[in-house]
């Protein structure tokens, strides 16, 4: 049985933690169970999404109830399990009690694993790169267990399994990359390179609500009544699309998967398992949707970057702008300032030198950056 071929969906419509465990079991049960890969002395990570301090019902994080289940499951093996990451908006051990996930972290006897030193691997094989300063303590893992959240992003579509990689860097890291690819499909080229030079063994999404409209931060909570899970994060992504109606050009790291043909783009070559079918979303609102163009990247790529260059939508600070402060952090170019208006402070862009990266759209707590 190839098992880079399988994506396990299962129904699971509350975080009700008894109704997790059981979805968990019946997600995992496909793969043969965490036994299967992970066993007594196996040091585990499991990697949420944990973008920034937001509490669990604004679905910007993964679920507190679904990494409980994750690290019991990984416990009942014998394995030492950690969760780590490298939030955008704090630190660890602030956005983890934000999300309630520390609460459980302390509950089970897991250890959280802050993303400190960075390590940098080799990835010949990569399209866009091919050295990465990857966190040192993953790599130090026997197993990693990437646990994404289904949300909509500005920048890729949709956030899943290949984008949670983000997080295997530091922060420093992740504006410096966001400056060197400023082509969305550039960047989605690089997501890509970073998930196979990480390659967790096992890649899962919270779909039980996720997030449509203007994600990744301040969308809308959308019940999908979904888990799911592939050892193939480039499948498990196509799947996710396909249960919200994004076609493949819309997630731009399938877009450039299915360009690069790396197995798993394709839903006709996967084998799912569980009802897609019958929790298939129709009303899902993708917010703004970057992808596209297919037909011009395959046969026109300068155009297509051309295009791309001169209609791709520009931030707007919006009158819900507090002047937190928060954005001009995390702006890779450098570009967002405070200055004095005539009646009060504003947040201004030097759109000359804008990447419209949506970094600010993505980590603004206001939800005042529109794109
Ligand atoms: S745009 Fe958002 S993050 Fe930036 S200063 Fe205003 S409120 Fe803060
Ligand atoms: S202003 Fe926003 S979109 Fe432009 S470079 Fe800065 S973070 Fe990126």
């Amino acid at each position: 049985m190839d098992l880079e071929k399988i994506v396990s969906v299962t129904s699971c419509q509350s975080y009700n933690f008894p109704l997790v465990r059981q979805s968990l079991a019946a997600m995992l049960e496909p793969f043969g169970g965490l036994e299967h890969f992970m066993g007594p002395g196996s040091r585990v990570l499991i990697k949420p999404n944990l973008l920034t301090a937001a509490a669990p019902e604004k679905v910007v994080t993964t679920h507190p109830a679904v990494i409980k289940g994750l690290i019991l499951a990984a416990q009942e093996t014998g394995a030492q399990v950690f969760v780590g990451d490298s939030p955008m908006g704090g630190t660890l051990k602030k956005v983890a009690a934000a999300a309630g996930i520390m609460a459980v972290v302390e509950e089970t006897g897991a250890s959280l694993l802050p993303f400190l030193q960075a390590k940098t691997v080799s990835f010949p094989a990569g399209k866009a790169c091919t050295n990465f300063p990857l966190a040192k303590e993953a790599l130090e893992m026997d197993f990693i267990i990437n646990a994404g959240k289904l949300k909509t992003h500005s920048l890729t579509g949709l956030t899943l399994a290949v984008k949670n990689c983000y997080g295997f860097l530091a922060n420093k890291d992740k504006m410096r990359y966001h400056a060197r690819y400023p082509i969305v499909h550039d960047f989605a080229d690089f997501l890509l390179d970073l998930y196979l030079a990480i390659k967790p063994g096992l890649s899962l999404v919270d779909a039980v609500v996720g997030m449509d409209g203007p994600g990744p931060r301040v969308g809308r909570p959308k019940p999908l009544g979904a888990l799911l899970a592939s050892t193939n994060g480039v499948a498990l992504d196509a799947v996710c699309a396909e249960l919200t109606g994004f076609s493949t050009n819309e997630v731009t790291t399938l877009h450039q998967a299915a360009r690069r043909n790396i197995p798993g783009h394709d839903l006709r070559k996967l084998e799912i398992k569980g009802p897609l079918e019958t929790l298939r979303c129709r009303t899902f609102d993708k917010g703004i949707s970057i992808g596209g163009w297919s037909f011009l990247w395959r046969y026109a790529p300068t155009l297509a970057r051309h295009l791309q260059q001169r209609r791709r939508a520009w931030p707007l600070v919006s009158e819900e702008c507090n002047q937190c402060g928060t954005c001009l952090k995390h702006c890779p170019a450098e570009v967002m300032q405070v200055v004095a208006g005539s009646r009060e402070k504003k947040v201004t862009i030097d759109y000359k030198k804008c990447l419209r990266c949506y970094c600010c759209q993505e980590i603004c707590p206001q939800g005042a950056i529109k794109i």
